[in-house]
């Protein structure tokens, strides 16, 4: 199945940091996962305006699963005003912050995911704090630093249920191609663990599944 027209549309009007290619990987691992046995909602870490969600959430969609997306919303360090990435259209005018929230809304809106995506607003860690349901499958692209990466990877993955994927975005293996943090702190990590093997490789983004 491919993803429908309305949301391809809502896909072509969402800013944010997935390829297509990548999305179109990420809704195929979730569409195998979704019609497999494993139990547990799909959960995301970095929805920023949902780019990725509409992959995740058509998926889960047409099997009648839930996706929760996790975000503060605030933006990661290279999103900052004066970063490579930063996009002055997502600062709150009132707060001069970043508020990508309302971005989201207008996506999940738009592409009808109002009733399969939950958006959570919070730090990852604090959301993680009260989680304590299995994953069937958790894709991480929340922040980037070293120490939030080493988080992501304790606090999450445990949740990921057995025969469940683990999805991670920017992994780079050589520093020239972009941060390490993804790659030391959460893909060798969980290929080291012995609990986790490759399934596939999509531009930066790579499938383990737990064993
Ligand atoms: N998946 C998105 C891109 C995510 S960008 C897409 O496909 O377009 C990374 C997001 O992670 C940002 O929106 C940022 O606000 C969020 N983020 C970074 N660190 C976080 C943390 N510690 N807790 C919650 N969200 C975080
Ligand atoms: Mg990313």
């Amino acid at each position: 199945m491919q993803l429908d027209e309305e949301k391809r549309r809502v896909l072509a009007e969402t800013k944010g940091f997935m390829p297509d290619v990548e999305g179109e990987a990420l809704f195929f691992a979730a569409q195998e996962i979704c019609e497999s046995s494993v139990a547990g909602p799909i959960v995301e870490i970095g929805s920023y305006c949902g780019r990725s969600t509409i992959w995740l959430g058509a998926a889960a969609q047409a099997a009648g699963r839930l996706v929760v997306t996790v975000d503060h919303h605030r933006g990661s360090e290279e999103t900052q005003a004066g970063w490579e990435h930063h996009d002055p259209d997502v600062v709150d005018p009132r707060t001069q912050k970043m508020d990508t929230l309302p971005f989201l809304r207008r996506t999940l809106f738009d592409a009808d995911l109002e009733d399969t995506v939950i958006a959570v607003v919070g730090t990852s860690p604090n959301v993680a704090a009260v989680w304590s349901k299995e994953i069937s499958m958790l894709f991480i692209d929340g922040g980037h630093g070293a120490e939030q990466a080493a988080t992501d990877y304790g606090s999450w993955v445990p949740h990921v249920a057995s025969g469940g994927v683990l999805a991670i975005h920017d992994v780079f293996a050589d520093p020239s191609e972009g941060g390490q943090a993804p790659h030391d702190e959460i893909y060798r990590p969980a290929l080291d663990s012995g609990e986790f093997v490759e399934v596939s490789r999509t531009g930066s983004l790579r499938l383990l599944r737990r064993l």
